[in-house]
């Protein structure tokens, strides 16, 4: 169905943001997501960026590429479909990143996850009802929240360009999150 290949890269937070970090330029596109204001882990609320890793001294940028196999992009047939296969591949390798960065999380003091994406650990947030997060100890904010020009640090640091769909799965989407040590 699909096959992974993992990139890592890390450089000095400061950087980081300096070269990646404008939220300015995202606002607009922000506010027309689909997911904004319906789940925690996404706008508005979420803490300025430079506020949020003043903490930290170096980011661990990971990016996994799913590759799906040729007869899964040609049963990406329906939006309905196509949402299911992508729930099956891609969906399940970002709930494994993101428990994988968690563990990590323990095991060095101080550090911190920002995840690949919105937050999935439950079928439907809480917040579309108004109420708290369910999960806290595992919401990590997601990557472009921060307004990161996510196809450029892609791009430049992992080596791995983008790629979207209008109907169907593309050859592969990359599941990007940081791992922020201080
Ligand atoms: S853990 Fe559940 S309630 Fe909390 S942000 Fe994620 S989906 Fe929403």
């Amino acid at each position: 169905m699909y096959t992974t290949q993992v990139k890592t890269a890390s450089l000095p937070v400061s950087r980081w943001l300096d070269d990646y970090c404008t939220p300015e330029r995202f606002r607009d596109a922000c506010r027309a997501c689909p997911d904004y204001g319906k789940v925690w882990s996404c706008p508005p609320g979420v803490p300025d960026a430079r506020a949020a890793f003043a903490p930290f001294r170096t980011v661990y940028l990971v990016g996994v590429r799913v590759d799906y196999a040729p007869e899964t992009i040609a049963a990406a047939d329906t939006p309905e479909r196509t949402e299911a296969l992508r729930q099956a591949s891609y969906g399940v390798v970002k709930k494994q990143l993101l428990s994988t960065l968690l563990e990590l999380e323990k095991a060095v003091p101080g550090s911190w996850t920002v995840a690949a994406g919105r937050c999935e650990q439950c079928d439907v947030c809480t917040r579309r009802e108004g109420l708290p997060c369910r999960k806290p100890d595992r919401m990590r904010y997601s990557f472009s929240a921060f307004g990161f020009d996510l196809g450029k640090l892609a791009r430049e640091q992992l080596g791995l360009e983008l790629l979207w769909a209008d109907r169907g799965l593309p050859a592969y989407n990359a599941a990007i999150a940081a791992f922020l040590t201080p």
